[in-house]
């Protein structure tokens, strides 16, 4: 509304725009300042949940694992989401108080579950810098008393890249206890082949930025398709992150050799209950696959 007004009374001058996008910058900053000073409160009181999304084996229609994403009810604001207050947690140093509630509530949750499911666990690139992640990560675990290959981290290139040896180093270490590591968002980032190689990994996710259009361009299909080849040949596990259509998942499992989904297509991420609910369904009928979402295109 605040804005909508601006706009109105720099109607006649000619510079709306020019107002619209100084009073967004305003609100965008107040919002901003008001999430820095709630966060550490939100962190320390509980207010951050995680959301749990499966990730399938399609080709067996078996649910292999969970990732597990922070979610923030604000009290006043609502959900925000952790495109906006992930950055903010790195800023003010909040991360690392964050990701080990994220490992706590992780293992804890994935050992309530039936089978063996795993669960993924998202890592920034300042937890390298700011603590020991090796330490961090068996804490939880030992806490949990979940098995360590049933974890597995999740870092991005740019976080490896930018903590290199701190992230080797504990990456290996944790590599070497059988816990799983993931490179996420795999494709967008910038690290070399031969680098690549060097990481302790056990697993690349694609970005969701390659799926997009290989229903409607082959050269598309073709590039995610050699990009999984190249997973394989370095002995990874692949996973495609984004799947929304039936007609997607289609294409992966008969023209490429990804070993997991995960996306829209099997299922939104959903809270603790609703996850349980649906693993404990799942486990029962062994055989039965996971329903694909209703209305799902
Ligand atoms: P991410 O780790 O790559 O997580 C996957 C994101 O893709 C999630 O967004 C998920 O909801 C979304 N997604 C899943 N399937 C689909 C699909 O079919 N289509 C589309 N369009 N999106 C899909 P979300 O939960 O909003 O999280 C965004 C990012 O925030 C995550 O990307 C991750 O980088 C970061 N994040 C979330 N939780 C944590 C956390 O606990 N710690 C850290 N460090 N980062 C986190
Ligand atoms: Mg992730
Ligand atoms: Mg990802
Ligand atoms: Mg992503």
């Amino acid at each position: 509304v605040k804005a909508d007004l601006a706009i109105y009374a720099a109607k006649g001058t000619g510079k709306a725009k020019v107002v619209q996008f100084h009073e967004r910058m305003d609100t965008e900053y107040q919002l901003r300042q008001q999430l820095k000073q709630d966060l550490k409160q939100a962190i320390a009181g509980g207010e951050i949940t995680l959301a749990y999304q499966a990730v399938v084996d399609p080709r067996k229609n078996r649910i292999v694992g969970c990732e597990a994403l922070a979610r923030w009810d604000h009290p006043e604001l609502g959900p925000i989401s952790p495109a906006l207050f992930i950055p903010i947690a790195e800023e003010t140093g909040l991360i690392t108080d964050l990701t080990r509630a994220v490992l706590a509530m992780a293992t804890r949750d994935c050992n309530t579950w039936p089978g063996d499911t795993t669960i993924a666990v998202n890592l920034s690139a300042r937890d390298f810098r700011a603590c020991n992640v090796e330490s961090m990560v068996l804490d939880a675990i030992k806490v949990s008393g979940l098995p360590h290959h049933r974890l597995e981290i999740e870092v991005t290139e740019s976080a490896v890249i930018e903590e290199r040896e701190a992230a080797t180093m504990a990456l290996a270490a944790l590599c070497r206890k059988g816990v799983g590591v993931a490179l996420d968002d795999f494709g967008t980032g910038y690290s070399s082949l031969s680098y690549l190689q060097a990481l302790p990994l056990t697993k690349l996710k694609i970005d969701r930025s390659f799926v997009i259009d290989i229903e409607a361009d082959p050269q598309a299909l073709r590039l995610l398709a050699n990009v999984a080849q190249l997973g394989k040949d370095l002995d990874l596990k692949i996973t495609v992150e984004g799947v929304e259509t039936e007609g997607q998942l289609n294409l992966l499992t008969s023209q490429t050799k990804i070993d997991q989904i995960q996306g829209f297509v099997y299922g939104p991420p959903l809270n603790l209950e609703a996850m349980t609910r649906l693993l404990q369904a799942h486990h029962r009928s062994d055989l039965k696959p996971i329903a694909k979402r209703a209305g799902a295109r």
